[in-house]
């Protein structure tokens, strides 16, 4: 070789290194732009099937199909008066808020009206056992109860001992993981494994008040217990942000409803409190008594 071809083959070279570097950098790309929304996709909160079943009635079933071809008049939405922590909340710093983010259920927003929300939180089967395990369930209930404070600052919230009539159940399990058909590719996509879920049901409730069945909602909490307690605390102010009615996420990680789980865990934030009322001054047909009563109950 020549030096001229020498060089000129080494330029070539490095042309195609630098072509392949761009190639790579590009599918890089691609491939982390895809990751984004699978990322989410993990934490994101489930629009589920929601089916009520009427206390007691086992076969009254609310289907979210009932709910949007209004087979059963549901209430027409109006605002509901904001708990007292929540109309004297205000925020001098306009830090704003994420409530373009929040998304619509089939009744609009998951708005709570009857205070205090009682909150289930799972126990221990036997907790005078001193076993390794039970202490391990014990510090994921102390987690649990320490984000149920913090969100009591903003709410009025009241930890009871039944499952039967909670609102929120907090249960310690792994959520399931849902694996999905990819139809291009005619494989199965398993995400990785999810650290908690927050799923809505709609029932209705009857009351000595109201002579009309109230719509309510249930919300469940599955809450892993196979993470650190740091985590633990994290994911259960993340969780309960979702129940309480932040049904969305925010982009920004320094507020609690970010929709990935980061290594710093925030407080939860004055943008948070900020979309959280936004929520509550909407109107929403949750809460409210059915226009007619669809069936010849007395
Ligand atoms: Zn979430």
């Amino acid at each position: 070789m020549t030096r001229q071809r020498l060089r000129r083959h080494r330029d070539s070279s490095w042309r195609r290194l630098l072509l392949l570097g761009v190639a790579i950098a590009a599918s890089l790309w691609l491939i982390l732009s895809q990751l984004q929304p699978l990322k989410a996709q993990s934490v994101t909160i489930r629009s589920d099937e929601a089916i009520g079943v009427k206390p007691g009635n086992p076969e009254y079933r609310l289907k979210t199909a009932d709910l949007s071809s209004a087979s059963v008049s549901l209430p027409m939405p109006q605002i509901h008066p904001l708990p007292t922590p929540l109309a004297q909340w205000q925020d001098v710093t306009d830090a704003g808020d994420y409530f373009s983010e929040i998304k619509l259920t089939p009744v609009d927003y998951l708005v709570w009206s009857q205070f205090p929300v009682k909150i289930f939180v799972d126990q221990p089967k036997d907790p005078n056992e001193s076993s390794a395990s039970n202490q391990r369930f014990q510090k994921w209930v102390d987690a649990v109860l320490q984000a149920v404070g913090e969100w009591n600052t903003y709410l009025p919230l009241q930890v009871v001992t039944q499952r039967e009539g909670a609102d929120i159940l907090i249960l310690r399990d792994r959520p399931p993981v849902q694996a999905s058909l990819d139809r291009e590719t005619g494989k199965f996509n398993i995400p990785r494994a999810r650290s908690a879920q927050t799923r809505y049901e709609f029932y209705l409730r009857q009351t000595d008040k109201a002579a009309q069945a109230i719509l309510s909602q249930r919300l469940t909490i599955q809450l892993s217990p196979h993470q650190t307690d740091h985590y633990t605390l994290a994911t259960a102010r993340h969780e309960l942000g979702h129940a309480l009615g932040i049904w969305g996420h925010s982009p920004l990680e320094t507020d609690i409803m970010y929709f990935s789980q980061v290594r710093y865990s925030p407080q939860i934030s004055v943008r948070d409190i900020n979309t959280l009322k936004r929520i509550y001054q909407q109107p929403t047909r949750v809460g409210w008594p059915l226009a007619a009563q669809t069936r010849g109950e007395e």
